[in-house]
């Protein structure tokens, strides 16, 4: 049976995961979906001795009739060659678990999606002999990990616009080191200057010919490898429930995918930060609904409408998600007090987006809502968040090789207006 998508507000056009992956958006502005969610009993999943062959096997049921294996294996190995432990807290914390999705290269878990992603399409390109730009607004996480995964493919380059002065330090090094085939532009402007900038450009007819993509968290390809290390983690727990520090729920999205194969996950906690339209919505209130973006410590989780929310209703329906996730909602001072009271019971230090998911575990154990084992998913470093992380700690987290050697690489970087035609003037 080949597997096939569509999207998310009409079911009239089925197409491939390749064609999915490299339009990103449905024409019509839906999401794409799958028509069917593979079962993962036969692939031997829990008999896995490490992440990769684990890896493998599970997308193996995804995308054996678009992928040879032997490509399919490669770019797995090739992708996610960074490890991901499973470290057990103790004292108080005992029976909750945290999966450290930071051990990629820039450090967040967006590199799962973004550096398989970006392999998968530069091997659909070259099958098909065409090239893409891929172009990103970013803020913050989501461009680093862009610009790392889909530098050096072939037949992509990598347009990134940033809004200068707007990022944290750190966030910056990551975003303007040189990489082959990236242009890094810093805006004179907002966060929401660049997307508009982007915007305007995948529709402006001058452009045209430059095969722009997008690499946002609303593709496809960004949400397979999301599953993968669920299921690691319920490999060597069996069955958990599974916090999710959530924005946009592209992670949450991979979860819940994990679960509809089989894999059991007993329940989700999805954490937001102040910016609570999905515990909202979750819980049934009556004025859920998506809201203007506040800003918090926990940047990357800053969304005010998630985008992948209409995947996720579309897919699963109200009654089902109520089901399956519990949503929470964690102020900026319980982030910080969670920091603390876990470095000082425990000796492990969080970043502040890990940090909401164990706030909220807690609030949910107290009132008898969660039951252990729990994991909960580290989605950043936190040497990232250096500010925060010392303010909570009172110690600044140590620097991991990868942020060092960051430190000392060329920079390459042009500040462009916020306007359309700044950017054309640039690229042309
Ligand atoms: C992107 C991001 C999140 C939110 O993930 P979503 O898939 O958007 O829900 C959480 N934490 C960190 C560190 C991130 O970079």
């Amino acid at each position: 049976m080949r597997l096939s998508y569509h999207s998310t507000r009409s079911d009239a056009e089925p197409l491939s995961f390749a064609d999915a992956l490299i339009r990103g958006l449905a024409p019509d502005g839906g999401l794409y979906i799958p028509d069917a969610v593979p079962n993962l009993g036969a692939t031997g999943w829990e008999t896995a001795s490490d992440f990769t062959t684990l890896a493998k096997r599970v997308l193996r049921a995804w995308l054996a009739d678009e992928v040879p294996a032997n490509v399919l294996d490669e770019i797995v190995a090739d992708a996610l060659d960074f490890p991901v432990p499973l470290v057990s807290l103790s004292g108080e914390w005992e029976g909750i678990h945290v999966l450290e999705l930071f051990h990629g290269p820039t450090l967040s878990f967006k590199d799962f999606g973004a550096r398989t992603m970006a392999r998968w399409m530069g091997h659909f390109l070259r099958q098909r002999g065409e090239e893409r730009t891929i172009l990103v607004a970013t803020s913050g996480d989501t461009g680093s990990a862009v610009a790392d995964g889909f530098a050096g493919i072939d037949g992509i380059d990598v347009v990134l616009l940033y809004p200068k002065g707007r990022v944290s330090p750190t966030q910056e090094q990551q975003l303007i080191v040189e990489r082959p085939s990236v242009r890094t532009y810093a805006v004179d402007g907002v966060f929401d200057d660049c997307q508009r900038m982007a915007k305007a450009a995948f529709l402006d007819p001058d452009l045209a010919d430059a095969g722009f993509s997008s690499a946002n968290s609303i593709n496809i390809g960004r949400l397979l490898p999301q599953m993968l290390y669920y299921i690691w983690a319920i490999k060597q727990l069996g069955p958990a429930t599974v916090c999710v520090p959530s924005g946009n729920l592209g992670n949450l999205t991979g979860g819940l995918f994990a679960q509809a194969g089989g894999v059991p996950i007993l329940r989700f906690v999805a954490a937001h930060n102040a910016n609570d339209f999905f515990p909202s919505y979750l819980a049934a209130h009556p004025d859920a609904a998506f809201a203007p973006t506040v800003a918090t410590l926990s940047n990357a989780m800053d969304v005010g409408a998630p985008s992948n929310f209409e995947r996720l209703a579309s897919i699963f329906g109200a009654d089902q998600l109520r089901e399956r996730i519990l949503g929470c909602s964690v102020a900026d001072d319980e982030t910080v007090a969670t920091m603390r009271a876990v470095a000082e019971a425990t000796g492990y230090v969080a970043c502040p987006h890990t940090a909401v998911g164990l706030a909220a575990v807690k609030c949910l154990r107290e009132v008898g809502r969660v039951a252990l084992p729990t994991v909960v998913l580290a989605t950043a470093h936190p040497a990232k968040f250096p500010a925060v992380v010392e303010r909570a700690t009172g110690r600044r987290p140590p620097v991991p090789p990868a942020l060092a050697e960051l430190a000392t690489r060329p920079t390459r970087v042009t500040t462009i207006a916020p306007t359309l035609d700044a950017l054309k003037a640039a690229l042309a």
